[in-house]
């Protein structure tokens, strides 16, 4: 059976700068034709990468995709359709700003084929979204995924933020409760860290405190999975049937081809490489960075990866891909935690985080790879 590949566009436009964010990206839209055109082109010319695999998923993510038009991000699904047998791709995801979103925008969206909607909603408290600098109000988040079901997309995503500063846990369940309301299918949860480098970072503002985090934490949990809701990777939550494909594929180690400004590929196996990260040095040519990972490495990141997910580290896999006295190892530090009861589990042959484990999976983490 052929290998399942998925590509990804990384599109680093943003209109404004959210005080939280560290993912590469730039305010200035100036040079974003040339982009685009770049992308096609290193599109095509990479190719033949996923050569002898099936093609299952696309994501277009940033940055803001939707800073682009519906027409210009289908100039790279056309650029796919002309390059790859597409019969078998079953999710296209754009990620979008809610602010870019109207009727008339998302119609033509899903005329390009897009199916999948992940929505930076982040809360539906505007005083959160305006201390974010957010572009969009709640009401507008709402909105739009009412506007989306119009236009006919059955798979929406949103993002939510908590551990946000002076937000009580209170305030917060008010945004899980409204997109529990909204039914949308999927919902990806961050905890807010604050890097140096950003808006936040800068300003010396600091997140809620550990006990309000855990808190909200597992009210999340609760009232999530009482509407439904799956919490199948620590920070994710799908109804039944809407796991995201394409992040899925990405936890499998399955090959996958990242095209733009600071996008990364791996090969299915231990290569992996990234583009250079700015505007500037990705038009100026330079060239992708490559690095072979050891079977020292492939291991970490396996164990660290499928630690995320609620299937957990399949010991059968670890052993096949990694030998007897490697999964004898991970086992024996893993045993104390399981002993315990409290944070991780071995079912069916598996080891997993509970989900309590997961909220400080950190810490147990670094105690696993020791
Ligand atoms: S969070 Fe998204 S929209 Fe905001 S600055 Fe970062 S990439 Fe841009």
């Amino acid at each position: 059976m052929s290998k399942h590949s998925s590509v990804y566009f990384h599109i680093p436009f943003c209109k404004r700068l959210c005080g939280y964010c560290d993912f590469p990206k730039t305010m200035s839209l100036g040079r974003k034709d040339e982009v685009l055109a770049a992308m096609r082109e290193e599109l095509s010319a990479r190719a033949a990468e996923l050569e002898g695999t099936v093609l299952k998923t696309i994501y277009f993510g940033g940055g803001t995709p939707t800073v682009c038009s519906p027409e210009e991000l289908g100039s790279l699904l056309g650029v796919i359709r002309a390059l790859f047998d597409t019969s078998q791709v079953e999710e296209i995801t754009v990620e979008a700003n809610p602010d870019d979103l109207s009727d008339e925008y998302l119609c033509r969206l899903a005329k390009e084929g897009v199916n999948r909607l992940s929505v930076g909603v982040q809360s539906f408290r505007n005083e959160d979204l305006k201390m974010m600098n957010r572009r969009h109000d709640a009401e507008g988040a709402v909105r739009v995924v009412e506007a989306a079901r119009r236009a006919g997309f059955e798979n929406i995503s949103i993002d939510l933020i908590y551990g946000l500063p002076d937000v009580s846990v209170e305030e917060w369940t008010e945004s899980v409760k409204k997109a529990i309301e909204l039914g949308v299918e999927h919902i990806s949860t961050y905890c807010l860290t604050i890097e140096e480098n950003t808006l936040f970072g800068k300003r010396g503002v600091k997140g809620a405190d550990e006990d309000v985090v855990e808190s909200e934490y597992e009210v999340m949990c609760r009232l999530l999975s009482e509407a439904g809701y799956e919490h199948y990777e620590i920070s994710n939550f799908a109804l039944p049937g809407y796991r995201s494909r394409h992040n899925g594929a990405y936890w499998k180690g399955t090959p996958y081809l990242g095209i733009g400004p600071g996008a990364h590929s791996y090969d299915g196996s231990n290569r992996r490489s990234w583009n250079p990260p700015t505007v500037g040095s990705y038009l100026g040519g330079a060239g992708a960075e490559k690095e072979s990972l050891s079977q020292e490495e492939l291991f970490d990141e396996c164990v660290m990866v499928r630690l995320r997910t609620c299937e957990g580290v399949d010991l059968k896999e670890v052993e096949e891909r990694f030998g007897a006295d490697r999964k004898e190892h991970f086992l024996r530090l893993a045993e104390r935690f399981i002993s315990e009861g409290v944070l991780v589990r071995r079912e069916d042959g598996r080891i997993a985080f509970t989900e309590h484990g997961w909220l400080v999976s950190d810490a147990v983490i670094e105690e696993l790879f020791c």
